[in-house]
């Protein structure tokens, strides 16, 4: 059985030579794309082949975020305007410490829900100090592509008891995930996940990238976001975070540094030589306060900058669209120039930079003979995306016009995952229910001041 996507209004390639097809068509089959462009339809056709009728779409290469939090989305809404450090240690840390197994799952489920929906194909998810299984049961199940890791750390006076490790029980328990998750179907990867220097001591940095280096995974941690942390780094280390990284081995090709905003040039020099990657985070960058990454500056030293949209409780949501919005528009504002980032240099990000940055940049990225059928279609009905002409540019309708609730078909693999606009694989109905439940008696159990907030404000029928 094959799958034909039949007479595209674009295809979006983002192949080498960035060609974008008008009126063309993809033949996958074993989950691959066997061919692209202009061809005789019955040169493949098979009986049962699924046809999929996408004149009126713009058909791109499956987004890829390399930096979300799935079990963070169970805070969305409940850690809105603070700075990162009391984000992490009013909220975040005592949440992470007390959500339930159930919780963790359910919540992997939701932010997968979003990201389909959304268009993203894959993922790097930086994983959960608890139930890190879970995780890769629910990506497992949703049918998305990447790479998951349990969350390291073994120091923090201000972090719960919960969440702090003992460093070689929490690398034990990283090896044994690894060992039976990464490769799962070609599709599922681990990757081991550092939080940041601040949560861990140089003993668990070394070891972690050891591990990484021994069995040949990639390795991401936090680094320079804000500029209260670069300090503390600089106390503790007497080095700039990045610099430190370096100086323990935390840099190179398999390593993904994200955020990278407050940098010195000396630093940015050193990520470009070391081939570092680095994931940009626009949203979560604004909503923190935490800065603007010097992405236009990043790239001409020829770092690999992709793109994620961090936690759902500093964004606050998981969608690619945004984040490509917010990348392109917040560069403008800052250099006071609308060139220094094209819609063609943000989708590069959102595609062929991601798979680079997971190390699959022979397999997804692109839509191009050859590579495993990862690939979105968004559809041009909305009147929002109108007039779309012979004469429009299909990237500026991606970048700066399209929203998530657009796309009509997500294909991961050769699969229709999101078959216009509903997820196939996972339950919907159930895992919203599922997660407002647990939510709610987590927001009790730990008693939060929200909800002292929440009485104030909100008056309910029975008074
Ligand atoms: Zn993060």
């Amino acid at each position: 059985m094959g799958l034909l996507i039949r007479n595209a209004r674009f295809v979006v390639t983002v192949d080498s030579a960035r060609r974008v097809l008008e009126k063309a068509s993809i033949y996958v089959e074993d989950g691959r794309i066997v061919e692209v462009g202009f061809f005789e339809e019955l040169k493949y056709a098979k009986k049962d082949d699924v046809i999929i009728d996408a004149s009126n779409s713009i058909v791109t290469p499956g987004f890829i975020q390399t930096h979300v939090h799935l079990v963070q989305t169970a805070f969305r809404g409940l850690a809105d305007d603070l700075s990162l450090l009391d984000w992490l240690k009013l909220r975040i840390w005592p949440l992470e410490a007390s959500i339930s197994k159930e919780g963790v799952y359910y919540a992997a489920l939701l932010s997968l829900l979003e990201l389909l929906k959304g268009g993203t194909t894959s993922i790097i998810n930086f994983g959960s100090v608890r139930y890190e299984d879970e995780i890769f049961k629910a990506m497992y199940k949703s049918g998305i592509r990447g790479a998951s890791g349990k969350i390291l750390m073994d120091l923090d006076e201000e972090a719960p008891r919960e969440l702090i490790e003992d460093t070689e029980r929490a690398l034990s328990e990283s090896e044994s995930l690894l060992k039976k998750w990464h490769g799962k179907d070609g599709r599922l990867f681990y990757m081991v996940t550092p939080r940041f220097v601040l949560s861990c001591s140089e003993e668990c940095l070394k070891a972690a990238v050891e591990q990484a280096r021994e069995y040949g995974v990639r390795i991401q941690t936090h680094a320079s976001e804000n500029r209260e942390e670069v300090r503390l780094v600089k106390e503790r280390t007497g080095l700039w975070n990045v610099e430190y990284l370096h100086k323990i081995g935390m840099t190179g090709n398999n390593v993904i540094l994200v955020h990278c905003i407050w940098l010195t040039d000396d630093e940015m020099r050193l990520l470009a030589e070391t081939g570092t990657h680095v994931t940009h985070c626009p949203s979560a960058n604004l909503k923190l306060a935490s800065g603007i990454a010097k992405v236009p500056e990043l790239l001409k030293l020829g770092v690999n900058v992709t793109l994620g949209a961090d936690g759902a409780p500093c964004n606050n949501n998981l969608d690619v669209f945004v984040e490509m919005r917010h990348a392109a528009l917040i560069q403008k504002a800052r250099l006071l120039d609308p060139t220094v980032m094209s819609a063609s240099t943000v989708l590069e990000m959102a595609t062929v930079n991601g798979a680079k940055a997971l190390g699959l940049e022979k397999e997804v990225g692109s839509i191009e003979v050859g590579k495993k059928a990862d690939i979105t279609l968004i559809s041009l009905n909305h009147p929002r995306i109108r007039p779309f002409t012979k004469y429009h540019d299909p990237l500026s309708t991606i970048v700066y016009a399209a929203q998530s609730s657009d796309v009509e078909y997500t294909i991961i693999n050769g699969e229709i995952i999101v078959e216009k606009g509903k997820v196939l694989t996972v339950d919907e109905e159930d895992t919203v229910k599922k997660m407002d439940k647990i939510v709610e008696k987590l927001i009790e159990k730990l008693n939060m001041d929200l909800v002292e907030r929440r009485k104030e404000k909100i008056i309910t029928q029975s008074g």
